[in-house]
């Protein structure tokens, strides 16, 4: 058995049915659908060899990558066969996204329908585990690492109660060999290690991943140049990865037989290769030539901004074309935050650039139009009550919310957290929800509606689950629909939709009664 096992809870080891946006659904509570109906609709168990997953989430792997350059004896092993490798293992190293449900779009939600989060459920259950707590009384050493670190800082109790012995916030590639060394010696470990900007790995410094990652992400660069005071992103420097070393990856992810595309990974895909906010057409030509050329399973990008495509339209139509020679659409994520320039001018002044803060609501009107008309379709988010926020930065948003009516997207408002230069700031909490904010989040649910049949009927063209999918999802808006009109929410309900929900309602008590069934038979196996 390995010294160091590593692992992530159920949400993260999931592929979402091949789409990262399914992945959102990991944000919300329990809720109306029964729960192993939801999970299985949201973040279906990653396929997995006797208890070792096909592919797993990218972070994860990167420390994988660079423990075995190192030396170390290490598995990666899915959350729920713990138990069949965690005997004698000196090391766990766990990653984590969102742990306690803290973060902007699972907050938010938590705080709307006031319950915790599946995905901090998961994580606790995680660590509820009854081989880890054996093992821990052995002498096993639990190190956390991940994006969602930060969220510990607010959690000390849970430290001590688990007993974790390390959390390492920040790119950890120059400093987890050490770290794991002491752990492993029984040497005396920090409860945090906040990794120093001279510690930040330089490109050559970062090891490319071994095993394949979730969706085929592969990392282009890191960092962003745009500075917006609520991001923690922005603190570090930025770098971006040859095409030779994203081919690698690529390569690393189809050599194990995970070929359904890759997914680009950068805070802003189209300034991939620049040093600053201007797209360099060449390299990017020159990247999506290369990808597309290899990955016949298609591409998607991870996060792209506005400003950037209503800069180069030109460029922007030549990359959709590029990638619509596979596939009929991409996705990325999209921060509109504000459609205040005041606002943005406040917490964001670089996010337009090379376009001025007051031109921010044309410029994410022009961008959006041109995802729509090229077939990107972006899942946005908006920030709502961050510091300084003013009612008539309120009203400028709900205003750009119904410009945007006719653009095929998601928009999901978002409680502000406290981050990059706001952390010292207060959460904003539901209880401060005037009605403008109220105004605000009933216009993006409605905007989703709006386009949800659409985006569920894109996501799935293709696939031989496509229908029984379909319908669970589409069954699923019509209840939160439903759920909405009863609360006192006027949606156009067409007989069309009318029809469609009557349908859908039969079919799922047909698939639950089936699925029912299926259930009992496991338990009854086991
Ligand atoms: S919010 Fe996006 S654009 Fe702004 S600093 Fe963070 S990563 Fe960059």
């Amino acid at each position: 058995m390995a010294d160091i096992i590593l692992t992530a809870d159920r949400t993260l080891m999931s592929d979402y049915h091949h789409n990262e946006f399914i992945g959102f659904g990991t944000c919300a509570p329990p809720n109306v659908i029964p729960d192993w109906l939801y999970s299985f609709l949201f973040f279906p168990p990653i396929e997995e060899k006797e208890g070792i997953p096909v592919a797993a989430p990218y972070g994860l792997r990167k420390i994988e990558a660079q423990l075995l350059m190192e030396g170390f004896d290490v598995l990666t092993v899915d959350p729920s066969h713990l138990s069949h490798y965690i005997n004698g293992a000196k090391v766990l190293g766990i990653y984590v996204m969102d742990p306690f449900g803290l973060g902007p779009a699972s907050s938010t939600f938590a705080a709307i329908l006031k319950k915790e989060p599946f995905l901090a459920y998961y994580f606790r259950r995680l660590l509820d585990d009854p081989s880890i707590k054996a093992a821990k009384k052995q002498g096993l050493r639990i190190i956390i690492g991940g994006p969602g670190v930060w969220q510990f800082r607010y959690r000390p109790k849970f430290i001590r109660d688990y007993g974790i012995d390390c959390i390492i916030e920040g790119e950890a590639e120059k400093v987890i060999g050490k770290i794991v060394r002491n752990a492993i010696n029984g040497d005396k470990l920090p409860t945090y290690y906040e990794v120093g900007i001279e510690e930040t790995p330089t490109l050559e410094e970062i090891p490319t991943i071994v095993h394949p990652s979730i969706n085929g992400l592969v990392e282009i660069g890191r960092g962003c140049c745009r500075g917006c005071k609520f991001c923690s992103v922005t603190l570090r420097p930025l770098r971006w990865y040859p095409i030779d070393k994203i081919l690698q990856e690529i390569d690393v992810n189809q050599r194990e037989g995970y070929t359904m595309g890759a997914c680009l990974h950068a805070e802003d895909v189209m300034l991939y290769g620049s040093r600053n906010t201007y797209p360099e057409d060449e390299k990017l030509i020159k990247l999506h030539e290369a990808v597309v050329k290899k990955c016949s399973g298609g591409l998607s990008w991870s996060h792209c901004s506005l400003a950037s495509v209503a800069l180069k339209p030109g460029l922007f139509a030549r990359l959709s074309e590029m990638i619509r020679q596979r596939q009929d659409w991409w996705g990325a994520e999209v921060g509109i935050e504000t459609g205040s320039p005041e606002l943005a001018k406040k917490i964001m002044p670089a996010k337009a650039h090379p376009f001025k803060p007051e031109q921010w609501p044309e410029v994410v009107r022009i961008g959006m139009g041109l995802m729509h008309d090229h077939m990107l379709i972006p899942a946005c988010t908006l920030i709502v009550g961050v510091p300084e926020e003013t009612e008539n930065d309120l009203i400028k948003t709900i205003e750009l919310i119904d410009d945007l009516k006719n653009v095929r997207s998601l928009i999901v408002p978002l409680f502000f957290v406290p981050m990059g230069k706001l952390k010292n700031e207060n959460w904003f909490k539901e209880t401060q929800m005037t009605e403008l904010h109220k105004e605000l989040l009933v216009r993006c649910l409605l905007h989703d509606f709006r386009w949800i049949d659409d985006l569920i009927g894109i996501s799935f063209v293709g696939k031989w689950y496509a229908k029984p999918l379909r319908l669970l999802y589409t069954l699923f808006v019509r209840i939160i629909e439903h759920k909405a009109v009863k609360a006192g929410i006027t949606i156009e309900t067409s007989t069309w939709k009318q029809n469609k929900l009557k349908y859908a309602i039969t079919k799922f008590k047909h698939l639950e009664s089936g699925a029912a069934v299926a259930q009992t038979g496991r338990a009854a196996g086991c």
